[in-house]
């Protein structure tokens, strides 16, 4: 497996957390901070209402801007969702699919999932699909059988064209927000996990070019061991994107 032929994203997980006004000014924080920064790709993945202003505040920098979330209808009576095209034409290039709070608060399964990632796509929008095991399902040593049946799930029916514009996070979500964080180790091992499921499915040369983050409780701290490893490239970042300075620590020990 080579590094070198994928793409390193650093993407940050807003999550509810951010004004329209103090988006606009986290963005433009971040930015100048970023800048220049051209070993990786920076996206922030803002709330709907965000969107339009984050893209306005980040024209011209090296930061992307995405949404936590999208619909796979292209209209209609969804009260509260957001369809594609909306996004798109408000700003957004990337959208998270299947974050764990989504499939454990809101009802998401790998076929919704599954759903959302092909609308995503069709309409040109950049994914993150997310996907990872949660704490009883480590415990009970089962974690390959779970991310490989979500890989599987979650990109049916995906063509390989398509795939080039998927991103997998890996997220153990007993690590999401918890402060607890895989090891390096555990999340090399998961990562390639996925990556050799991406190799069945698609062969291993689209599986080599597949982006694969991290996600859970990556920091400043700790992210510069974790996207040493092989099969770890990039991450997705929660609490810390919040704060430019350490959003972009993470970003500078992925350059
Ligand atoms: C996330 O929300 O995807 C995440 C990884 O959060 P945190 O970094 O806060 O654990």
């Amino acid at each position: 497996m080579k590094k070198e032929v994928r793409k390193v994203v650093i993407a940050g997980n807003w999550k509810m957390n951010m004004t329209p006004s103090e988006a606009v000014t986290a963005v433009k924080e971040t930015a100048a901070l970023v800048e220049g920064k051209t070993g990786c790709d920076v996206v922030l993945c803002v709330p709907f209402v965000d969107i339009a202003v984050a893209a306005e505040a980040a024209k011209g920098t090296n930061v992307k801007i995405g949404a936590q979330n999208v619909h796979f209808e292209a209209k209609g009576a969804f009260t509260g969702e957001c369809s594609a095209s909306m996004l798109l034409e408000a700003g957004a290039e990337y959208v998270i699919i299947g974050h764990s709070e989504r499939r454990q608060y809101f009802g998401e399964t790998d076929e919704t999932v599954n759903k959302r990632t092909k609308a995503a796509l069709a309409a040109g929008l950049k994914v993150i699909l997310c996907l990872g095991e949660v704490l009883e399902e480590r415990q009970a040593g089962i974690t390959a059988e779970i991310v490989s049946m979500q890989t599987k799930l979650d990109l049916a029916g995906i063509s390989a064209e398509d795939l080039k514009n998927v991103i997998i996070a890996y997220e153990p979500v007993w690590a999401i927000g918890t402060g607890l964080t895989a090891t390096p180790d555990q999340a090399e091992e998961v990562c390639a996990i996925i990556r050799n499921v991406v190799c069945g499915l698609y062969g291993c040369c689209a599986a080599e070019a597949l982006t694969i983050q991290y996600g859970g409780s990556m920091n400043d701290a700790n992210a510069a061991e974790l996207l040493s490893k092989v099969n770890v490239d990039g991450g997705l970042i929660g609490g810390a994107s919040l704060v430019p300075a350490k959003f972009a620590k993470i970003v500078e020990a992925a350059q």
